[in-house]
């Protein structure tokens, strides 16, 4: 399905990121896997791929970073001739009411979800306009959508994410880009390690269950394929029902 594509992913040494590199990968595409702190879990992903008879080149890069996301990006055009999709997912947590939040602990949430994907977009944007074909998949979550207590940084950047994901898919419609947005629940990996299988969560989701990084990377996978060419600018919550 995505053979001759390469994919630049970001946060792929762990959890989602992991889940899309790997499914990418299994469809095809060549992968451009950006890790900041796990390098070992990304040295591993690459023993995998590698494994699997696939081609991927690993990176070191902190999204937050302008400058770094600048350099990473011509050297990923020159190892691998271009991009074709983007994948936005490298996120971090910082959760306290705003009554505990300082400045910091909301610019760094700002500066890694938002700022980080801006980045990305903003250095691989020439790019997709020479190319004048794109599939760029930013990694929202439903906290941007219905806000929650605990994450005033969290979900006014994952609400910017949608702001940017809309503008990105009007600005380079023209150039045959689509740009959407996933809006996760609940899925289990590290970021939600302190709440699995906690009843009141559980409770909560229509499905009764977290969804799983694989779910996801499924429908990345959709997002980043000609299946969804007819697709741009749109929000889609894979949530288990949480947040309809
Ligand atoms: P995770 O398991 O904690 O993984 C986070 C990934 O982001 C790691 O690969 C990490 O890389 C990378 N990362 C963090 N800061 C970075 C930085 N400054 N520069 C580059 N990479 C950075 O989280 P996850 O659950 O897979 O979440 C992935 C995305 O989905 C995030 O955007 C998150 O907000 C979103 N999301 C998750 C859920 C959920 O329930 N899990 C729900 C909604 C949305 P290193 O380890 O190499 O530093």
């Amino acid at each position: 399905m995505l053979n001759g594509k390469t994919a630049l992913i970001t946060g792929a040494s762990r959890g989602i990121g992991r889940a899309i590199a790997l499914k990418l990968s299994n469809e095809g595409a060549s992968i451009a896997a950006i890790y900041c702190g796990s390098e070992e879990k990304a040295r591993e992903l690459k023993a995998e791929i590698d494994k699997n008879g696939g081609k991927i080149n690993i990176y070191k890069c902190d999204v937050s970073n302008f400058s770094e996301c600048e350099n990473i990006v011509k050297q990923v055009i020159s190892d691998f001739g271009g991009v074709d999709i983007l994948v936005n997912n490298a996120g971090i947590t910082n959760d306290k009411l705003v009554l505990q939040m300082g400045e910091n602990d909301f610019d760094s949430v700002i500066d890694t979800n938002l700022k980080g994907a801006f980045n990305m977009i903003k250095h691989c944007y020439r790019n997709f306009m020479k190319k004048k074909y794109g599939k760029i998949i930013n990694i929202s979550s439903v906290s941007g959508i219905i806000g929650n207590a605990g994450q005033a940084n969290y979900s006014s950047a994952k609400a910017g994410i949608i702001g940017l994901t809309k503008t990105v898919a009007k600005e380079l419609a023209s150039r045959n880009v689509c740009c959407n947005a996933i809006a996760p629940g609940f899925i289990k990996t590290d970021m939600t390690e302190s709440f699995q299988d906690n009843e009141n969560v559980l409770s909560s989701i229509p499905l009764k269950r977290m969804g799983s990084a694989d779910e996801v990377a499924n429908l990345a996978a959709f997002l980043a394929s000609d299946l969804s060419d007819y697709i741009t600018g749109e929000v889609i919550r894979i949530d288990g029902g949480l947040a309809m």
